[in-house]
């Protein structure tokens, strides 16, 4: 569904990520794995549109989308919904008030407003939970009011930047429990970028092992896993 053909891209005389072909495919977790300074970041900067390779094609399904800008640029970058390991949340607003964000800015009237950010809380797990300030809630919870907040204008895929690297063990299997079902029930695509080995184990089914900006191994987790 994602596809990146001959991707590079250079700061200076670093190149960070260097001719990457790689086929993401649909419906699925997958996940890239890689040492830091791997370029695991550069890669999703790129796929997530917010920074041009200097040489290459990306494509999401049949469009090619790493030369757009404009309203193009904007309506492709809507499919993608990200997290981060620092959560990224307004810590000036309430849980709801986080969650409402994007569809405040996307103009939709205040009662539907209201009605999916009530959804979207239960979706994830806080129903109740609206009103909270953000500061006032644990690692977990703070990574899923940004996950109910990345889904509510309804992405296509999911990115998953360090999403669970600040999280203690029981809160990250949590956290990859909700991600399993959500990408399960909601004909949701998630692409998982960590550098720790369990998480790839846990939640996905194809991995790319990313070393020193090439694409070093890729394949189903199973397999990658089950050597010895
Ligand atoms: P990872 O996310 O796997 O740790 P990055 O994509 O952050 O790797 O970095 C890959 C390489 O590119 C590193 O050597 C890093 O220093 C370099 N790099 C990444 N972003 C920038 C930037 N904006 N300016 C200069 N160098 C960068
Ligand atoms: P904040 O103080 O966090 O900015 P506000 O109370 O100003 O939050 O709410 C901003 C918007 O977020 C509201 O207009 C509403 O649409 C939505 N919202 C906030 N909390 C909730 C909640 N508990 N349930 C439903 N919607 C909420």
């Amino acid at each position: 569904m994602i596809q990146l053909r001959n991707v590079s891209r250079r700061y200076g005389e670093r190149t960070a990520v260097n001719a990457v072909d790689l086929d993401i495919p649909g419906n699925t977790i997958y996940g890239i794995i890689g040492k830091s300074g791997a370029g695991k970041s550069t890669l999703i900067r790129l796929i997530s549109l917010l920074e041009k390779p200097d040489s290459g094609e990306i494509r999401f399904g049949e469009d090619r989308v790493d030369n757009l800008t404009g309203d193009a640029l904007i309506g492709q970058r809507r499919k993608i919904g990200m997290i981060f390991q620092n959560f990224n949340l307004f810590g000036s607003r309430t849980a709801g008030g986080n969650i409402a964000y994007p569809l405040e800015i996307s103009g939709k009237p205040r009662k539907e407003t209201e009605r999916r950010v009530q959804e979207l809380l239960e979706l994830v797990g806080l129903e109740g939970r609206g009103n909270a300030p953000v500061s006032t809630l644990s690692g977990g919870q703070k990574q899923r009011v940004a996950i109910a907040r990345a889904l509510a204008v309804e992405p296509d895929i999911l990115f998953c930047d360090e999403a669970t690297s600040a999280l203690d063990p029981q809160t990250t299997r949590s956290i990859l429990e909700l991600l399993k079902n959500l990408q399960k029930n909601m004909n949701l695509s998630i692409v998982m970028i960590t550098h720790q080995m369990e998480v790839v184990r846990d939640a996905c089914r194809s991995v790319a092992v990313l070393d020193e900006g090439k694409i070093a191994e890729t394949g189903l987790v199973a397999d990658i896993f089950s050597r010895p």
